[in-house]
């Protein structure tokens, strides 16, 4: 049997999360190592390691989620643009980064020195502020 993902225990409750949004196929919450206020993951409750391999019912409503999820966090946010990341190099279950971004830079997953696990009542602030 498959193991479970860090995403499946925070999907069933096991482990917290601050929560933006969540419908019966999708949850979306904040990262805890942002590169942006804002930085969101939009997952599918199906727990498939890559993107590309979800039921196409599955692949449409996750990006149907993350572009409703993209258009709050730009007003939101009060950014310029969302931009979106997919690479799943430390988690094995598809997500969407959605990252608040005014500048090119913005997007980079690979500052000196790299992005520090943000503080609880900070992203617990962020979440109250977009959450949908
Ligand atoms: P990737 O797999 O695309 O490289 O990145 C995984 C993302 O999940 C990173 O942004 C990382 O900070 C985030 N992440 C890893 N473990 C947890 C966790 O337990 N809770 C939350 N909220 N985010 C996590």
């Amino acid at each position: 049997m498959q193991q479970s993902s860090i995403f499946t225990h925070i999907i069933n409750g096991e482990i917290p999360c601050h929560k933006i949004y969540e419908d019966d196929k999708a949850l979306a919450f904040l990262t805890i190592n942002p590169v942006a206020d804002g930085h969101t993951l939009v997952v599918p409750k199906v727990q498939v390691d890559q993107l590309w391999d979800l039921e196409v019912a599955d692949y449409e409503h996750l990006w149907k989620t993350a572009q409703k999820i993209a258009l709050h966090l730009r007003t939101v946010m009060n950014v310029d643009r969302v931009g979106v990341v997919v690479k799943g190099f430390e988690v094995p279950h598809a997500h969407i980064h959605l990252i608040p971004v005014n500048f090119h830079s913005g997007l980079s997953f690979d500052p000196d020195p790299p992005p520090p696990t943000a503080d609880n009542d900070t992203l617990a602030a962020i979440a109250e502020r977009i959450r949908l």
